[in-house]
């Protein structure tokens, strides 16, 4: 099904294995797009679980005058449960959204690289595992690659498409190709970890609670403050409490062992974590019931200024190691971010 030379495959059936909170959002985007979606997941309950968001995802639309009852309907018909792997072979694409774990990943790419179509390509939803040792766990390296959806990925249009180090060009395309089709934006990452914009996003959080912790900021007025004084929707302490304070440490320190000091982020998020205060999920964070309202002060604007001082060094260096061109970098945390201008031309505008 080559559309063109060297253009790609274009895909009709898509396979999503791993039903939870971003496998189900994703076979309702495809689906939504009208393609063939088999979803599989270990758990039969997931897949349920699963198909029950896209139903509610549907009705909720059907509520507010975006689909009609048959549409909403049409969408569920077309995502298919599969009880097996054997069900995914005639998937031209396939998007494992497993547990973040590479040995897991690894040992769901050898299982699918045995049951896929020879040329059908095998994606990763991954939040920052290696896509070239996913790769190394098949015999179609070059046709495996990160299709980095956001949360939740119904709502949000970034999609970074990560090459791996044997990731092939035909592959990419597809891929683009795909995400295109299903209404989303496409962003090429070269591989690297954190990928771009969690890369750059929070070199900026790890910057603000270093300072704040130095300075003795208040975060309510930090928060202020970061939104008052440049393009991100909200404050890193109102970010991370919604992100999840145990998620964020964890990718944070993965980054701190990546890149070093940079992204060190003080003591304070580990023994919130440690005191079991997890932000939005929990009731309390960074901040002690929500965000709070506050103005901006002195001490607010300085970590601000290390905030987006941190944001458009990453971002420049980003550029520099040949991870995503400029443009695509500002449309990546623009999309991905929610940030009102991207970080470099933000940047730069000040800088004149
Ligand atoms: P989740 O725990 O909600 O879902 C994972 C699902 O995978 C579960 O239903 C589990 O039963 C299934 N699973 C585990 N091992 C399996 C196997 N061997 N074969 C088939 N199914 C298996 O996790 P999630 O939050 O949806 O995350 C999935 C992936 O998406 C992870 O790689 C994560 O890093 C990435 N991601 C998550 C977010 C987010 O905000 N949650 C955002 C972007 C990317």
């Amino acid at each position: 099904m080559l559309t063109a030379e060297g253009a790609g495959v274009q895909a009709h059936r898509i396979g999503v294995v791993g039903a939870g909170v971003m496998g189900s959002e994703i076979a309702q985007v495809a689906s939504a797009a009208g393609l063939a979606v088999t979803l599989r997941d270990v758990d039969a309950a997931a897949v349920e679980r699963g198909l029950a968001h896209v139903r509610d995802i549907g009705a909720r639309r059907v509520e507010r005058g975006r689909l009609t009852p048959a549409e909403a309907e049409a969408i569920l018909a077309r995502i298919t449960p599969a009880a097996d792997d054997a069900d995914l072979g005639d998937c031209d694409v396939i998007i494992e959204a497993t547990t973040e774990v590479m040995e897991v990943k690894r040992e769901v790419f050898a299982r699918l690289d045995a049951v896929a179509r020879a040329d059908a390509v095998l994606a990763s939803n991954t939040s920052g595992l290696s896509i070239t040792q996913m790769g190394r766990a098949t015999a179609r390296p070059e046709r495996v690659l990160g299709l980095h959806f956001f949360n939740p990925a119904s709502v949000m249009r970034l999609v970074e498409v990560i090459a791996g180090e044997d990731t092939s060009p035909e592959a990419v395309r597809t891929a683009m190709d795909l995400v295109t089709r299903v209404g989303k934006t496409p962003v090429r990452v070269a591989e690297c970890p954190g990928f771009l914009v969690n890369r750059v996003v929070i070199r900026a959080l790890a910057e603000a609670y270093r300072r704040t912790a130095e300075i003795g900021a208040d975060r309510a007025a930090v928060d202020a403050a970061v939104v008052e004084e440049g393009p991100a929707p909200m404050g890193p302490f109102a970010l991370g409490d919604l992100i999840g304070l145990d998620t964020l440490l964890h990718v944070q320190r993965d980054l701190e062992e990546a890149y070093g000091d940079r992204f060190a982020a003080g003591d304070e998020l580990a023994a919130l974590v440690a005191q079991g205060r997890l932000g939005a999920k929990t009731g309390a964070g960074f901040l002690e019931g929500g965000p709070a309202a506050a103005s901006a002060d002195a001490a607010g604007r300085d970590v601000a200024e290390r905030y987006y001082r941190g944001a458009v060094d990453e971002a420049t260096r980003c550029v520099a190691e040949g991870v995503a061109a400029p443009d695509d970098t500002d449309l990546a945390v623009t999309l991905g971010g929610g940030w009102e201008q991207g970080p470099l031309a933000w940047g730069q505008g000040r800088a004149r």
